[in-house]
Formats: C-alpha cells, structure tokens, sequence
C-alpha cells in the first residue's frame, strides 16, 4: 500500500513542479502525506461532477490536469463559492489532489504526444522545444510535430480526428481547403493560438488544437499557414489521462481515467439550416 507522499513523489519525477510555467499552480493541492492511497481518480477538470465520481468510486486521489485554485484565495467559505465547497468537500472526503498542468504539458510523453499517438503521427519533435542543457534532447516541450506515415486530404484527417478523440458536443471544425494534402501535423492539447506560428515554422500542414479564437486564426490562414483543426479542450487533454494511469499504475493497482466529458458547451447546432 502506498502513502500519499509516495505517489506525490513519483508525481514530481514524473512531471516536476519546475517544468510549470510560473504563472501556474501545481503539485499537492490537499491530503495528508501519510494517507494511504488504494485508487486513483485521473481528470482534466476538478469540477463537482468528477469530485463526486471519485467519491462514488471510493477514490483516495484525484490527479487533476486543471488547477482547482490557479489565483489567491482568501476564503474557502463554502457557501460563497463552490471551489471553497470543493474543497470541503474533498478533505472531508479524504480525498487528496494533485494537480500536473504545464509541468505535464511540456513532458516527454505528456499531453500532446497523447494527443499525437491517438492521431497515429509519428516522428514526433516538439513545436516549441524547452530551453536549457536540462532538456536538450529530450523530446520536451509545448506541443508536437509529428508526421502521418500516409498523407490524408485535410477533410479525411478531419474525419480521422473526430473518431480519434472522445465525444463532446461541438465535435471538432477544421479551416482551410477540405482536399490540402496533409503530411506534416502539429497539435497542442489545450489552447494552442499562441503556438500558430511555431506550427508554420515547423512546415505543418495542419495543426490541430483548441480554443482557436477568430482573428488569429484569421489572421494564420491569411499567411497561408497550415490548414486548422480546432476540437474541444477536454477532448484534446483527454488523452493524456491514460498516459499518466498507465504510470500510476506501476504503484497503484486501481486507476480510473473519467470519462466524465467536462467542456463547458453542451449542445452544437448547424446554423442556416431549417
Ligand atoms: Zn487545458
């Protein structure tokens, strides 16, 4: 049986604090070290829906991509407001949180070669590599470039995406010409606007990733930058709770991976169309 601190610590080998971006907040979140842990919860998103899918799975742990409390706090009033709620909830449940956000973004495997894998890339490098003789070769950094061993027409990877990644509501939208002979694919689990750019640079054909907003999309195409994909944001991060059960589960023998879909939109509809 192992404590909370021995799975904490495996956590920060695995995606040591350091490697986050300062403006983030991640590691332990609450749990006492000398808990013992007989399951492990793995989500995107710390919301009441998963919280309670974990207590209702007699969890110990949640390991978390989001951070629960990214900003100061002042209160945990749980009446005031429902993250103070969530995490009354929590340490009266016994239930510790770990969180691993942009330490496990840049990681090597971490979120986009997850993402990467289940698109079939290979010969993956990352779109913006860490810096630092601590990194050097070491496949780490924000998002990757990969190749598909048989190039697809944009609206055929389209296709190959939708049934790659889990369901969500608003399915995934793609811009650019639906035949564009796709071989080279940069994708970013998360939003990934600021990285369009580094995706032309690296000679991508197409990059896939969320939370495109319009005018630097707009602005990327008109650059003739590659061809875009954009899918939800749980869905791009998704895919990397099977990586990090897969290592929990070298300690512990129970790991669940929720598929508990937590995009905030719920319901998609064509526009125009009677
Ligand atoms: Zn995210």
């Amino acid at each position: 049986m192992r404590t909370l601190s021995e799975i904490t610590a495996a956590l920060d080998d695995l995606y040591p604090r350091r490697w986050a971006e300062a403006w983030d907040r991640v590691g332990l979140v609450c749990g006492r070290g000398g808990n013992s842990v007989r399951k492990v919860l793995c989500v995107v998103d710390v919301v009441p829906a998963t919280v309670i899918e974990a207590i209702e799975a007699d969890c110990d742990l949640i390991v978390a991509h989001h951070p629960l409390l990214l900003r100061g706090v002042s209160s945990l009033d749980p009446a005031a407001d429902y993250k103070g709620d969530l995490v009354h909830t929590l340490i009266e449940s016994g239930m510790g949180l770990h969180v691993a956000h942009t330490n496990a973004d840049v990681a090597a495997p971490g979120v986009s070669d997850a993402l990467a894998d289940r698109l079939g890339l290979v010969d993956l490098r990352p779109l913006r590599p860490l810096d630092g003789p601590e990194h050097e070769g070491t496949g780490r950094g924000i998002g990757r470039v990969g190749r598909l061993p048989d190039p697809l027409g944009l609206a055929e990877l389209l296709e190959r995406a939708a049934a790659a990644l889990p369901p969500t509501a608003g399915g995934l939208r793609a811009a650019g010409d639906p035949d564009r002979l796709v071989g080279t694919v940069a994708v970013c689990g998360g939003a990934g606007d600021s990285y369009l750019a580094d995706a032309a640079a690296a000679g991508a054909d197409a990059y896939l990733t969320a939370d495109l907003r319009h005018h630097p999309a707009s602005e990327h195409l008109s650059r003739s930058g590659p061809a875009l994909i954009d899918a939800a944001h749980w869905a791009t991060e998704r895919p990397w709770l099977d990586t990090v059960a897969e290592q929990l589960s070298r300690l512990v023998d129970d790991v669940l991976v929720s598929d508990l879909d937590t995009d905030p939109w719920t319901l998609h509809q064509k526009s125009g169309v009677n």
